[in-house]
C-alpha cells in the first residue's frame, strides 16, 4: 500500500534563475517596505503611538522583508551561476544598507519610544519584540546628537561592505597547492582520483588540492610527509590575503560605532543582549575553563608527541620535541588508530550517505514527532526544476507524525554534495522563518542544510567519516529548530535565540552519534547496497578478505563510542583560543591600542600561549583570522558561545536525555519548552524550565575529565 503524500497548506518556494528577478524582487520588496513605513510615520503621532498601530505594522514590514531576503540573499551560498550569485551578493547588501535606513528614521523612534513608555498590558513574546525594536534604533544612532548621525550611518553603511566583500572573498576563493604523488603518500583515493590534473603524465602525475573540505581534511589526516601536511595547512592559512585588512577595518569600524553610542567597546555592546551580560562574566568563564582545562591539555599534547617521537623513530626519524598545528590531525588520527583501535576507514564503510541521511531522519521522526516526506520532481517539468538551486538538492515537507496531530510544519532543503562556487563548509541557512500572518495564520519556515561531501555514484559510494556524521547531527539540529519553532513574530523564530545559546540544542543532538544503538540503527556496510558497490568494496575495501556484516560491528562502535573525548582538552582549548582572540579584537582597552595591534600576529600569538603550539619562526607565517567567517557573519564577540552553549546541551542531555535517548515523551517535552519558543523567551528561563533547576556546568566537566 502506497502511503498518500499530503499536500502542504503553503506552496513550495520557487527559485530564481535570472539575476534580473534577483535585482527585481530585491528593489520590489524595499520599495513596498519604504512606502509602508513613509504612511506609518506620517500617519501616527507619538501621542497615539500603541503596540497596535506602530509595532505591528513594522513587524508586517520586517516579516515581509525576512521572508524575500533570507532566500534572495542566499543564491551567493549555494547557486552554480555566478550571475546569481553576484546579484545574490547585492541584495544581501542592499538589504543590510536599508535596515540601516529604517533604524535611522527618527519620526519611527519616536512612535517606539512613545510606545515604550506608554507601559501597555503586553503578551511576553510582543513585550520582548518592542523592547528589541526599542534597542535597535537606539543601538543605530537615534541616541546620539545629529551631528554625529551622519558619521554612524557612514561606519554601518561601510561595515555592511567590508563584510560583503569579506564573505564573497571566502566564497570565492579557489586557491590551491600542487602536489606529487610522493608527497601524498597515504591520502585516500578518492582524493587523488578527483584532483589528479588532466595535463600530468604517467611520469610526472600532478594533484591540484584545494581547501574544500573534501580535499583538505582527509590529507590533513592521512599525508605520510610531514612537509606536505606543513605545505598545505601554510597554504590554508595564509589564503583570503585581501581579507586581512578588511578584517582589520571591520573591527576599528565597530569600535568607534561602540565607543559613539557610549560602550567601552564594541563587546560590550554585543554581550548586553546576551545571557553572558558582559565582556568580563566571558572573560571569566573562559579563564576559569582554561585553569580548568590545562591538565588535560598537557595530558593530550603529551601523548600526541609521544607519538610523533615513536612514529618517526620507526623510520629512522629524530624527533625535534617540535608539535605543530599541521600535526594535530594526523597524530590524533595515528592515536585512534594505536590505542582504541578505531579504523576511520573502515567505519566509514558503514555509514554511505545514501543510507545515513534516511537514518538520520528517522531518529528526529521516533525522538521529535516529526514526518519527512521527500518531494519527488520531475526535472524535466520546469516547475518541479525551480523548485531548488540545484538538481542535487532534496526537498521535504515536514509534518507533525499523525498522534501529535499531524499538522504541517515548514520544508526542508537538503544540499549535501560538493560542487564549484557553493558555500565551501557546513552551515544551515534560514530561507524563510515562521511567523503568524496578520490574518491569523501561520506562515511557515523554509530551511536548507548546506554541506560539502563527495557525491556518490552508481559504482562508487559517499562514504562519511563519523566526524561527518557529527556535523550532519549539528546542522540538522539547527535545522529542526527552524522547522517546529512557533514564534508569532519572524525575529524570534527558531534559530534567532541569543547567540550564546543557539548552538546548545545542535551540540546536545551531536550526542546522538556517540551512543551504540543509534550508531547501529544508522550503520549500512556500502558494500550490501548494489552488486556495483560490492565490486568496488572488493578492489577498495579495508577488510576484503572477510565479508562484512550489514551493521557496523559491536567491538569497532564500541571502541568508537570509547574514544569520544579523546583529545577534548586540546579541541577545546582550540575553540578557546579562537574565543580569546574574538574577544581581544572586540574588547581592546582604548582605541588606540586596537590601531596599534598586529592583528596578524595577536591570532598567531595567542594560539601559541593558550594552545601550547608550535609554530614556523614567522610570526606572521599564518593569516587564520582573514577567513574566520564567524567573525564576520555574526558571531563577533559571541564565539565563545560555542564553549558556553556546551555547558547547556551538556547538562540538557545528562539531566534528561541520558538514561534513555530514544524517548519520545522527553523528546517532545524538550521540542515544546525549549524548541518552539525560539528567542521569544528569555534563554535561562527555558532552560530552568525545562531542567526542573538552575543550569550547571557540572555534567560538561564530566565529559572533559574535570573533577569539579
Ligand atoms: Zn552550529
Amino acid at each position: 500500500m502506497t502511503v498518500q503524500q499530503k499536500v502542504p497548506p503553503q506552496e513550495r518556494l520557487l527559485f530564481a534563475t535570472t539575476a534580473r528577478s534577483i535585482a527585481d524582487s530585491t528593489a520590489q520588496i524595499v520599495d513596498t517596505s519604504r512606502q509602508a513605513l513613509d504612511h506609518l510615520g506620517a500617519t501616527t503621532c507619538p501621542q497615539s503611538a500603541s503596540f497596535d498601530n506602530v509595532l505591528l505594522p513594522l513587524v508586517n514590514v520586517r516579516n515581509a522583508i525576512a521572508t524575500k531576503a533570507g532566500i534572495l540573499g542566499f543564491y551567493k551560498e549555494g547557486s552554480s551561476d555566478a550571475s546569481l550569485r553576484d546579484e545574490s551578493v547585492k541584495s544581501k547588501l542592499l538589504f543590510d544598507n536599508f535596515n540601516n535606513e529604517i533604524a535611522m528614521q527618527e519620526d519611527l523612534f519616536l512612535l517606539i519610544d512613545a510606545v515604550f513608555k506608554k507601559n501597555e498590558t503586553l503578551d511576553q513574546e510582543s513585550e520582548r519584540l518592542l523592547r528589541r525594536e526599542h534597542r535597535t534604533f537606539h543601538d543605530n544612532g537615534l541616541g546620539l546628537p545629529a551631528a554625529d548621525r551622519v558619521r554612524f550611518s557612514e561606519i554601518k553603511t561601510r561595515i555592511n561592505k567590508a563584510t560583503s566583500e569579506f564573505r564573497r572573498n571566502m566564497n570565492e576563493e579557489n586557491e590551491h597547492v600542487d602536489f606529487t604523488t610522493q608527497d601524498l603518500v597515504g591520502v585516500p583515493a578518492h582524493v587523488l582520483d578527483s584532483t589528479l590534473l588532466d595535463d600530468s603524465t604517467d611520469d610526472e602525475k600532478i594533484f591540484r588540492l584545494t581547501f574544500q573540505p573534501n580535499h583538505f581534511y582527509p590529507t590533513m589526516r592521512y599525508a605520510q610527509l610531514d612537509e606536505t601536511r606543513k605545505r598545505y595547512m601554510i597554504g590554508y592559512e595564509t589564503r583570503c590575503a585581501d581579507n586581512v585588512s578588511l578584517f582589520q577595518e571591520i573591527v576599528l569600524l565597530r569600535d568607534e560605532a561602540a565607543r559613539m553610542l557610549g560602550y567601552a567597546s564594541h563587546a560590550k555592546w554585543r554581550t548586553r543582549s546576551l545571557m553572558s551580560g558582559t565582556p568580563d562574566n566571558v572573560m571569566a568563564f573562559l579563564n576559569d575553563l582554561k585553569s580548568q582545562l590545562q591538565p588535560g591539555l598537557q595530558n593530550d599534547l603529551d601523548a600526541l608527541k609521544k607519538l610523533k617521537s615513536d612514529h618517526l623513530a620507526a623510520q629512522g626519524m629524530e624527533f625535534d620535541g617540535k608539535f605543530y598545528v599541521w600535526d594535530i590531525s594526523f597524530y590524533h588520527r595515528l592515536l585512534l588508530e594505536a590505542q582504541y583501535k578505531i579504523d576511520q576507514k573502515r567505519i566509514a564503510e558503514y555509514f554511505p550517505i545514501q543510507t545515513v541521511v534516511p537514518a538520520m531522519l528517522q531518529n528526529f521522526q521516533q525522538l521529535s514527532g516529526l514526518v519527512f516526506q521527500e518531494v519527488s520532481r520531475d526535472i524535466s517539468d520546469l516547475t518541479d526544476l525551480n523548485q531548488t538551486w540545484h538538481d542535487d538538492v532534496q526537498v521535504f515537507d515536514v509534518w507533525d507524525s499523525d498522534e501529535i496531530g499531524g499538522g504541517f510544519l515548514g520544508f526542508l532543503y537538503l544540499d549535501l554534495y560538493s560542487r564549484e562556487g557553493k558555500y565551501g563548509s557546513a552551515a544551515n541557512f534560514n530561507l524563510q522563518p515562521g511567523y503568524i500572518k496578520p490574518d491569523g495564520s501561520r506562515h511557515y519556515p523554509s530551511t536548507a542544510l548546506i554541506c560539502n561531501f563527495n557525491k556518490p555514484t552508481s559504482d562508487k559510494p559517499g562514504l562519511l567519516n563519523h566526524s561527518d556524521v557529527v556535523l550532519l547531527f549539528h546542522e540538522l539540529g539547527h535545522g529542526i529548530h527552524d522547522l517546529v519553532a512557533q514564534t508569532k513574530y519572524a525575529c524570534f523564530h527558531g534559530t534567532a535565540c541569543a547567540d550564546d545559546f543557539c548552538e546548545a540544542p545542535s551540540q546536545m543532538l551531536e550526542r546522538w552519534c556517540w551512543e551504540e544503538p543509534q550508531l547501529k540503527a544508522m550503520s549500512c556496510h556500502y558494500s550490501t547496497l548494489t552488486p556495483e558497490y560490492r565490486d568496488h568494496w572488493k578492489v577498495h575495501g579495508c577488510t576484503a578478505d572477510t565479508v562484512p556484516p550489514s551493521k557496523i560491528p559491536t567491538e569497532l562502535v564500541q571502541a568508537l563510542v570509547r574514544s569520544e573525548n579523546v583529545n577534548a582538552s586540546l579541541t577545546n582549548m582550540r575553540a578557546l583560543w579562537r574565543s580569546a582572540f574574538d574577544m581581544k579584537v572586540h574588547s581592546p582597552t582604548d582605541r588606540r591600542s586596537l590601531e596599534d595591534m598586529d592583528i596578524t600576529r595577536e591570532f598567531n600569538k595567542l594560539q601559541r600561549e593558550i594552545v601550547g603550539l608550535d609554530e614556523p619562526a614567522d610570526e606572521e607565517w599564518g593569516h587564520g583570522h582573514a577567513h574566520f567567517s564567524h567573525l564576520i557573519g555574526g558571531y563577533d564577540a559571541g564565539y565563545y558561545g560555542y564553549l558556553y552553549s556546551r555547558v547547556f546541551a551538556s547538562d540538557m542531555f545528562s539531566a534528561a536525555f541520558s538514561k534513555d535517548p530514544m524517548s519520545r515523551e522527553v523528546g517532545l517535552r524538550y521540542r515544546r519548552t525549549v524548541l518552539e519558543k525560539g528567542g521569544s523567551v528569555d534563554e535561562m528561563a527555558l532552560l530552568r524550565e525545562f531542567l526542573g533547576r538552575e543550569p550547571n556546568s557540572r555534567a560538561f566537566h564530566e565529559e572533559l575529565g574535570i573533577r569539579s
